[in-house]
């Protein structure tokens, strides 16, 4: 099955919803980035929130950033995605081992560690960014993603999100839920939620199962008058180029472009979030000096 995003409401739109399967988006990451277990994990939970926050966006040219920077050994997140659940991310540790929790899971909490914070950026393309900080609760990612839905956004929500890995560290199945209550909705229904979601299988189970994120949400908010708006497309992509390198580069400034040229005769730029590799030779660097120096003017 497809990569995809479900977008619903329930309780006569006192609730929106949001389902995701993300399994070839967590694979992707994971292959790129060589990823261990526990760091497809990490990364996998924060790719799949990202693609489903993105959806609350409002317009095209929006853009979502999500940094995780805690004090466990994959020392920090950074996850972005575009207004259309193109996402991509990258951790800065990806080798991390550690040994499963006692239940046989991931131990995301302890590879992020649980003090630090986690920040989320959108650009609304108005004049400063929106920024939101907030301590993190556990490192497990969901959580803290609830955490910051509900001290920054003031939203009361609830997050799940799962990555199964196999021996081989290939991804078996990623997915996640976001529920939220909006403004006016019964506080009743925040107990029902609650219960529904710790009796209701982990997310990876229900997608080990075969429910896919209609079904999931169904089982959760199907009792709720649930209402299934949209199915919407999302992918891992790196939207990099030649172009957007140049400008990295002038940006260091003019100076240290020609000290570049001068002692190295050229330069190599990695990106982080696909590892593609570009190359610009001496006389492309003292170029971009050039138009550095004659833009800082
Ligand atoms: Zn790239």
């Amino acid at each position: 099955m497809e990569d995809h995003i479900i977008r619903a409401t329930a309780a006569g739109g006192g609730i929106r919803a949001f389902a995701a399967l993300t399994t070839q988006m967590v694979q992707s990451a994971h292959v790129t980035h060589g990823t261990s277990g526990v760091a497809s994990a990490a990364l996998g939970r924060t790719l799949t929130a990202a693609a489903m926050m993105s959806r609350m966006m409002k317009n095209e040219r929006d853009m979502l950033t999500i940094q995780i920077k805690g004090d466990g050994p994959l020392g920090g997140i950074v996850v972005v995605s575009d207004s259309i659940s193109n996402v991509r991310g990258y951790v800065h540790n990806p080798q991390v081992y550690l040994p499963l929790t006692p239940t046989g899971k991931f131990d995301v909490g302890q590879a992020v560690g649980k003090n630090g914070y986690l920040n989320v950026i959108k650009d609304l393309g108005l004049k400063e960014p929106y920024v939101g900080y907030v301590d993190l609760v556990s490192g497990e990612i969901g959580e803290d993603v609830a955490y910051y839905f509900a001290a920054s956004e003031q939203i009361p929500t609830v997050v799940c999100l799962g990555v199964l890995a196999g021996p081989d560290e290939n991804i078996i199945n990623a997915g996640g839920y976001i529920i939220q209550l909006m403004p006016g909705a019964d506080e009743e229904i925040i107990e029902y939620l609650e219960d529904k979601v710790f009796l209701s299988d982990s997310i990876t189970v229900m997608l080990s199962d075969g429910k896919d994120p209609t079904a999931i949400l169904e089982e959760l908010l199907g009792e709720k008058g649930l209402e299934i708006n949209e199915r919407l497309p999302c992918k891992y992509q790196c939207n990099c180029s030649t172009d957007r390198m140049e400008r990295n580069l002038i940006s260091l400034g003019s100076k240290e472009i020609l000290n570049m040229a001068d002692t190295q005769h050229g330069a190599e730029l990695q990106c982080h979030f696909c590892n593609s590799k570009y190359r610009f030779t001496e006389e492309e660097l003292r170029a971009l000096a050039n138009n550095s120096s004659s833009k800082s003017i």
